[in-house]
């Protein structure tokens, strides 16, 4: 091997697909069908600040990418194509092998191929930059200020395993292999809910990805739409191996936890039936949590209706 363009071409130079000039020229280049708009979305992974140096890197290649379709499925966009910025401060093949391999397996599962990007040596330390283009039919992309009074609040999948997965990790909870076992895929492998989230455009109004915690990025819906909302905290959906922990910490996770690349979105009563049988086809779990209110603000209640206050959740460590 020598140097950045072999290691290009082995590791990250795949065939496009037909109609697609990917890897190997100065630009990629795509269509868009006609009457979509491209959906374009773009973050960084900082070794150490994102993700553990000694992280398994065949997860690491996979959750870079799907962080980055976590926010094509809240626009409810297609994925067409990525690239990938690396800055890698040595060359270990085993290290890229496995990353190539997981970084590809989710862009062929989801049909985003990797068509282009850009491989630097770094002073110290990984970084990882994947940007992401997908399609959206124009003017129908779920926006965060699309929520009305009245509209039900849904959350796909489970919260709170992610949370509970990264303070294990660090040390902030003390050490438990069989739960650590239990929760480490939701941190390390997660699955936006894409189709699903296609099947949404025209279902749904606001929609957005949990990826700073529920009770924070449902705040950015109500700013953004201009309401409040009502949040029933017994009806969340919690993964179930948070059961043995202690309900305040629980209580944390499920509302202020971040990296679920879940969807949180509002839709109308109407749209119920709809939007239950769209989760049933899209093998998705998909749960009303409360409604959209006018006024402004976040109130969350449990079973009985009593107020819980956010803070007791631990949501200000995080605003
Ligand atoms: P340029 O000098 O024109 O920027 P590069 O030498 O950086 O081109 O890259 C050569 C080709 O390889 C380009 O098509 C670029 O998009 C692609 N490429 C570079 N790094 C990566 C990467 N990490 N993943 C995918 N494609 C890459
Ligand atoms: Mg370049």
């Amino acid at each position: 091997l020598n140097g950045e363009f072999d290691l290009i071409a082995r590791y990250f130079a795949r065939p496009a697909p037909a109609g697609v000039t990917g890897v190997g020229d100065d630009c990629a280049l795509f269509g868009v069908e006609p009457g979509n708009q491209v959906a374009t979305s773009t973050d960084l992974l900082v070794e150490g600040r994102h993700f553990f140096s000694d992280v398994d890197p065949r997860a690491l290649g996979h959750k870079a990418l799907a962080v980055n379709l976590s926010d094509l499925a809240a626009m409810g966009a297609r994925p067409l194509g990525c690239l990938l910025g690396l800055s890698l401060p040595s060359v270990n093949h085993g290290w890229l092998q496995s990353f190539a391999e997981g970084f590809h397996a989710l862009a062929a599962r989801s049909g985003c191929p990797l068509i282009g990007g850009d491989t630097t040596r770094s002073a110290s330390g990984i970084v990882i930059s994947v940007t992401v283009f997908g399609q959206v039919e124009a003017g129908k992309a779920m926006l965060r200020s699309a929520a009305l009074p009245g509209d039900d609040i849904w959350v796909t999948g489970t919260l709170g395993a992610a949370d509970v997965a990264l303070r294990l990790l660090q040390g902030s909870l003390p050490e438990d292999e069989h739960l650590l076992r239990k929760v480490r895929g939701a941190l390390e492998m997660p699955e936006p809910p894409l189709s699903f989230a296609q099947g949404l455009v025209g279902l749904a109004h606001a929609a957005l990805d949990i990826s700073d915690g529920l009770a924070q990025d449902l705040g950015h819906i109500l700013d953004e739409s201009g309401c409040g909302a009502l949040l029933r905290y017994d009806e969340l959906p919690r993964d179930p191996a948070l059961q043995c922990l202690d309900p305040d910490l629980v209580r944390q996770a499920v509302l202020a936890g971040g990296d679920v690349y879940q969807l949180c979105f509002t839709a109308t009563v109407d749209r119920r039936a709809a939007i239950e049988a769209l989760a049933r086809d899209a093998r998705v779990c998909a749960t009303r949590v409360g409604e959209i209110q006018a006024g402004s603000g976040l109130r969350v209640v449990d079973a009985q209706g009593v107020r819980i206050p956010l803070e007791v959740a631990g949501y200000d460590h995080f605003s």
